[in-house]
């Protein structure tokens, strides 16, 4: 039995069977052959290529109709493609290269003619991705996977990008998933909360330990995983997994009860969702409304773009479902670790770069077929639209004049549109937070968006396990970044939430409750506990403990001041965390 420990990502217990998921890129030997071998060579390079085409077909057969099917497609008459084996058999001819070495070195220039903007540059990824199934298929390594398993499975894989994970874990095929990379708020590990699939990140070598068809068990509320556990191993994890829905039997009975603490100060706890089928877990947990919808996951598992259509769909089918309550639509947040299905960013820094409001300003064609579905939708319920990142007025304005361009244009059309929709936006960097007070005057919510505020005003990128250990909502820059932007929003009159992962955390609800803040929104799972912690408090004692905290300069004194308390006064909440989540095990 191997024991691992890694970061607590999405609670609840599983125990199945390993399904490797290796994302890696193929390890590629370079050296040239004696001109003899020439032939054995090419020989070797075509039985590689028709593997590869196989297992593409053998894949696609398991996938049935829809998107994913066609990039399969795509993948496969690439492999096959003439011009790629003639070149790389050219290669072995000329240069006297090895197959693998030749494979890659005619990918790499054909990728480069293929250029870096548009439709095209697009293929790239494909081209790589097919480039490095046939040199794993050469080295007799097991290629990528992206074939859904047949049964139900424990993924383990050395990192699961975003758009995989959406594929994957929606599939319902998925019990449990361990990364050996990734942080707390990685998109991935964001989805499996969402999704509801325990998963531990940042495990270590998990994917070297853990061979396909083990038996793995995994606590994602402890980081525990254990590869090949003994029977009592598997007791123990299993009593944990019962003891575990016992109490969230028990917090759900409070589920129609209102957050409001026991001297009257009354908050939302709203919902984050990324598909439109997590409406009823929402309510189901109780939440109020949902504080934020992803619709970027809209874009990430296929090639082509969503029509305006398959938008409107998706945003009034929640608007219904959710029954007049409020619902807060963010617009597209694409960039950063949110690429679509096996597309990389060439930016050099990601995270800084076109991301989120600043690329969809950027394509104003995206934004309005975006926005022309949400404001058809508005009529179906209760909307919210939200923009994401906006670190200047500036793009706030550009935003709100798009927006109201396209309502003219619809109103042209004769196509009715909600008369008042709130335009809210995410506070998600410091130079926001600390413009608050302006930014406030021009919009009608805030949402802080802690997962990347703390990424952007700690500056530690937050899918890298490496810098996760100072991934500190608790510290004292970030407390008094909170504390900007709910002042700002207080004193323009307009009500402040929060949509990061902190806000589902219940380590934090009273300081958060103290700051001031009208609404949290988090994953469904997330909402009772917050609810608890909530209802059994006072402003007054939340505000004492805010108070005591911020005296204290460290950011791990403050934490730890604060996760003694909260496990002292409600230890029936808290029975089953480790340290803060969003911090890994130290
Ligand atoms: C955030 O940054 O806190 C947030 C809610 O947005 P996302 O996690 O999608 O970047
Ligand atoms: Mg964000």
């Amino acid at each position: 039995m191997a024991k691992l420990t890694g970061i607590p990502a999405a609670p609840g217990v599983a125990i199945g069977r390993v399904f490797p998921v290796d994302r890696r890129r193929a390890r590629v030997p370079r050296f040239h052959i004696p001109p003899e071998e020439v032939e054995s060579e090419i020989a070797r390079l075509d039985a590689a290529v028709k593997e590869s085409v196989e297992q593409l077909l053998q894949i696609r057969r398991s996938l049935g109709e829809g998107e994913q099917g066609a990039i399969l497609d795509a993948h496969r008459l690439m492999a096959d493609d003439p011009s790629l084996l003639e070149g790389a058999k050219g290669l072995i001819r000329e240069e006297l290269l090895n197959a693998e070495w030749a494979v890659r070195r005619l990918v790499r220039d054909m990728s480069e003619k293929l250029g870096s903007d548009g439709y095209l540059a697009e293929r790239r990824a494909d081209l790589d991705e097919v480039g490095d199934r046939i040199v794993h298929n050469l080295i007799g390594e097991k290629p990528m996977l992206v074939a859904l398993p047949e049964e139900e499975v424990v993924i383990v894989a050395f990192d699961l990008p975003t758009a995989e994970a959406a594929v994957l874990l929606s599939s319902g095929k998925i019990k449990g998933l361990v990364t050996d990379f990734g942080s707390k708020t990685s998109h991935t590990a964001i989805l499996a909360r969402a999704l509801e699939v325990p998963c531990v990140v940042g495990a270590g070598q998990a994917s070297e330990i853990a061979r396909a068809g083990d038996v793995i068990a995994l606590d994602g509320s402890t980081g525990e995983v254990l590869v090949s556990p003994d029977a009592e191993e598997i007791r123990r994890f299993e009593a944990a997994r019962a003891a575990a829905k016992s109490r969230e039997a028990e917090l759900l009975e409070d589920r129609d009860l209102p957050a409001q603490t026991r001297d009257g100060r009354r908050i939302f706890l709203f919902a984050n969702i990324e598909f439109p089928e997590e409406v009823p877990s929402v309510i189901a947990h109780g939440g109020e409304g949902v504080g934020l919808y992803r619709t970027e996951f809209l874009y990430l598992n296929r090639e082509e773009l969503p029509t305006e259509e398959e938008h409107y769909s998706a945003y009034s089918s929640i608007l219904e479902r959710m029954q007049g309550r409020p619902v807060t639509i963010r617009t597209l947040d694409l960039g950063g670790d949110k690429l679509p299905i096996g597309h990389r960013s060439h930016e050099p820094n990601p995270a800084l770069g076109l991301r989120a409001i600043r690329f969809t300003l950027r394509h104003p064609q995206l934004f309005r077929t975006q926005v022309r579905a949400l404001l058809r939708a508005s009529l179906h319920g209760t909307l919210q639209i939200m923009l994401p990142m906006i670190a200047a007025v500036g793009e706030l304005r550009e935003a709100k004049v798009q927006i109201e361009s396209i309502r003219q244009e619809l109103l042209r059309e004769g196509k009715p549109v909600q008369e008042k929709i709130p335009i809210g936006i995410m506070l998600e960097t410091p130079a926001a937070a600390l413009a608050a007070d302006r930014l406030a005057r021009e919009c009608d919510f805030f949402s802080i968006g802690t997962n990347d505020l703390i990424q952007y005003s700690l500056a530690i990128d937050r899918s890298n396990r490496d810098v996760a250990y100072l991934y500190k909502p608790l510290h004292l820059g970030v407390l008094r970044l909170i504390q900007a932007s709910v002042d700002g929003a207080k004193d323009a009159g307009i009500e402040c939430a929060m949509c990061g992962e902190m806000a589902g955390d219940p380590v934090y609800a009273l300081i958060l409750l103290a700051l001031g803040l009208d609404n949290l929104s988090m994953n469904p799972a997330d909402i009772p506990k917050v609810k608890r912690v909530i209802r059994s408090t006072s402003l007054a004692d939340a505000k004492k403990l805010l108070e005591e905290a911020m005296a204290f300069s460290s950011h791990d004194e403050i934490e730890r001041y604060v996760l003694n308390h909260m496990q002292e006064r409600f230890p029936e909440v808290f029975e089953d965390a480790g340290m803060p989540a969003s911090g890994p095990p130290v």
